[in-house]
């Protein structure tokens, strides 16, 4: 399919540019963006409402080719992995987490990543490039789709939304990949697309601070940062990006991205590694960084370390969780510990490595957790607990 131009590629105003060339009005842009976004339309011929001289057009140039699915699973607790193709022997992952009130669906932007944070089994496998448009957006759109088709319901352009929230929080580090993921957020924003609300779309980060201030600028949605230390050594060792960009200024750079942010606080990423961030002093030295001179509006994501045989480290026990929550909490700022989701099928934060042989990792992963729960007891691995 080589030479076609694929209409996952093109934000809103590309895609009119492109119609304009192939001598069409602005508004076949539109109609165009609704097949494809709306109804997850790939054949031209059953776009009814264009021409069929545009349609013969769009057959011979243009293409809606989302990645290949290598494997689909789902998650006892209803989680639903895809694990993708991204050519020259590389796969990303995305991945599905329904709940009540939302459907949130969690997407990759690079295939690895080079930051290589000691405690993230994607940093550990190094970085081998950066996912295209199509690639990044070709998530939800495959997702959103593959999951209607599901459940039966027809695709159309209001009320049958499956995918309610994004959150860029998959495989790679997306401000590393910077114009294809703000073009890719574009996509979900706009209207004649998905139509989600800049509060609904998350972006990750392990801190990369002049592109967060581009952020606040080019595409302003939620923003979340992995902090994971309390002070720059900590950081340093375990996000090493932490030496370039270290924690005053990511600081700095977070209370100006709240300038232009859709919400009123940044969310903090804290994964729990048992003996290495995990103390109610760490906690402490956390509120004197986020409440000090110059504070920062937050709330804390606390993520169980979900462990994989290459790290070294060890989750902290659910107790000393609760613990180091209750200090923040208890200094005022609203802390979560996430549930722990998906893990029978390796979904799970951090367990994203992209590997071909998912099966057998499955596998693995069962019985390491076997191994887990006999040691730190029967609800290892199922952390449900919200405190507030
Ligand atoms: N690169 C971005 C987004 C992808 S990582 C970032 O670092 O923010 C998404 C989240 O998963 C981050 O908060 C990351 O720190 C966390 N994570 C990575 N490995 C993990 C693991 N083994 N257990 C729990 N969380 C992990
Ligand atoms: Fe990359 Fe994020 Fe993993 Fe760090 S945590 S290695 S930035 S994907």
């Amino acid at each position: 399919m080589t030479g076609l131009t694929n209409l996952l590629d093109l934000d809103p105003a590309q895609l009119v540019a492109y119609c304009g060339e192939l001598g069409e009005k602005p508004f076949r842009a539109k109609q165009l963006q609704r097949w494809i976004h709306q109804f997850g339309a790939s054949d031209f011929n059953a776009m009814s409402d264009l021409a069929k001289s545009l349609r013969e057009k769009l057959a011979t140039r243009a293409h809606v080719e989302a990645p290949q699915i290598i494997s689909d699973h789902t998650s006892t607790d209803g989680t639903r992995k895809w694990l993708l193709d991204v050519g020259q022997g590389n796969a990303v992952e995305t991945v599905f987490i329904p709940e009540e009130q939302r459907g949130t669906l969690c997407i990759s932007t690079q295939a690895g990543c080079a930051v290589n944070c000691r405690f993230c089994s994607t940093g550990k496998q190094g970085f081998s490039r950066n996912l295209t448009v199509a690639e990044i957006v070709g998530q939800l759109w495959m997702a959103e789709f593959e999951l209607r088709r599901s459940k039966g319901i027809e695709p159309g352009p209001r009320g049958e939304r499956q995918i309610t929230n994004v959150v860029m929080m998959g495989m790679g580090e997306p401000l590393l990949n910077y114009e294809p993921t703000v073009t890719a957020l574009r996509m979900m924003l706009d209207d004649n697309a998905y139509g989600l609300s800049r509060r609904r779309v998350t972006l990750s980060t392990s801190g990369v601070v002049p592109m967060i201030d581009k952020l606040s600028q080019d595409c302003a949605v939620a923003l979340a940062v992995s902090l994971h230390a309390s002070n720059d050594a900590l950081r340093d060792d375990l996000v090493p990006l932490n030496r370039k960009y270290p924690l005053r200024e990511l600081m700095a750079a977070c209370r100006r991205y709240l300038d232009f942010a859709p919400r009123d606080f940044v969310t903090f990423e804290y994964c729990m590694l048992d003996g290495v961030n995990d103390s109610d002093a760490h906690a402490r030295e956390l509120v004197a960084l986020v409440q000090g001179r110059e504070p920062v509006p937050c709330k804390f994501n606390l993520i169980p370390f979900n462990p994989f045989p290459e790290s070294g480290l060890i989750r902290s026990e659910n107790a000393r969780i609760k613990s180091f929550a209750k200090v923040l909490s208890n200094a005022g700022i609203v802390t979560t510990i996430r549930k722990t989701r998906g893990e029978d099928i390796d979904a799970a934060c951090g367990q994203l490595a992209g590997e071909v042989q998912d099966r057998t990792r499955v596998q693995e992963r069962m019985q390491k957790m076997a191994t887990y729960q006999k040691k730190f007891g029967p609800n290892f691995g199922r952390i449900v607990e919200i405190a507030s």
